[in-house]
């Protein structure tokens, strides 16, 4: 069992190194992969393109927004489907698909105890406020800025053991819960939380019901980090941070069990896991598009 599912992997990652140029009804055309692109896409990673001046992207229909220079990403969910395509439209309409490969993942399962009853059940009462929270979360994850500050790579915001992953399936209390998302560090209170990347601050709140104090940055092309469980925000919204910049302090409010930070990735409403987002996007290497330039 176990040999087959490694083979399967295997193959996948093989695959996941190449855009595979699908044929399509207007013509063949062929997508440049270039040397040395190392990115086994997968599962909660995000895609980076490139296209020539003038080029559209479309992913599920919808237009896809690049930078000046062509740079696009199209990011890839929890349990995204492993076949993905975009199209390439050029400026004469010629249309293109490309094909992308994931590899599936494997997630953890994680029994937590000791949740506080009001956060696994929340009381009716709290339902409204919830919805509140869910709607400006929604509002600001759905921005899309021409700002490029991703492709100068990700750092982790603050230091610690890693106390939880993407993905992990939950039981709070016994009780199955949506997955989590997040990647958690464990850290006292007040360490200094960094912006992994440049970008705006498109959301800061002090007391959210489940997230506590919640941040988000927006670093453009709909890419946004969010950090949760804050104890104090040091900036404002609109603010624009640099890399590297202390934006809050750790904390241990909303639902937790202790002091941590819980730090997200999401392409539009779409959740991408930040150790691969790290792992991909490393900070001072130039990260590799992939170059779609049509004919
Ligand atoms: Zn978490």
């Amino acid at each position: 069992m176990r040999s087959v599912r490694e083979g399967a992997f295997k193959k996948m990652r093989f695959l996941s190194l190449f855009v595979i140029p699908f044929l399509v009804a207007s013509g063949v055309a062929f997508g440049e992969v270039p040397e040395g692109f190392e990115q086994t896409l997968m599962q909660g990673s995000l895609y980076l393109g490139k296209t020539a001046p003038g080029h559209k992207v479309f992913y599920k229909e919808q237009l896809v927004m690049q930078t000046a220079e062509g740079d696009f990403v199209i990011g890839f969910g929890r349990d995204a489907e492993l076949e993905q395509s975009y199209i390439v439209e050029t400026p004469n309409g010629q249309r293109t698909t490309y094909v992308l490969q994931l590899a599936p993942r494997d997630y953890k399962i994680q029994h937590i105890e000791g949740v506080a009853g009001k956060y696994v059940t929340p009381p009716e009462s709290r339902l409204l406020r919830i919805k509140n929270d869910n709607r400006q979360i929604a509002e600001a994850r759905a921005n899309r800025t021409p700002r490029n500050d991703f492709l100068d790579g990700f750092l982790q915001p603050v230091d610690g053991p890693i106390t939880g992953v993407y993905g992990s399936q939950r039981y709070f209390n016994g009780k199955p819960r949506r997955p989590h998302y997040g990647l958690d560090y464990a850290a006292p209170v007040g360490t200094p939380v960094l912006s992994p990347a440049a970008g705006k601050v498109v959301l800061a709140h002090t007391d959210m019901y489940f997230s506590g104090g919640t941040l988000i940055v927006d670093h453009g092309m709909g890419i946004t980090s969010s950090f949760l469980h804050l104890s104090k925000l040091l900036v404002k919204r609109g603010d624009i941070v640099q890399q590297g910049q202390p934006v809050a302090e750790v904390g241990a409010t909303g639902r937790v069990t202790g002091a941590h930070l819980d730090w997200r990735i999401n392409w539009g409403s779409v959740r991408l896991d930040p150790e691969l987002i790290m792992r991909d996007y490393p900070v001072g290497s130039e990260p590799e598009s992939e170059s779609v330039l049509s004919p």
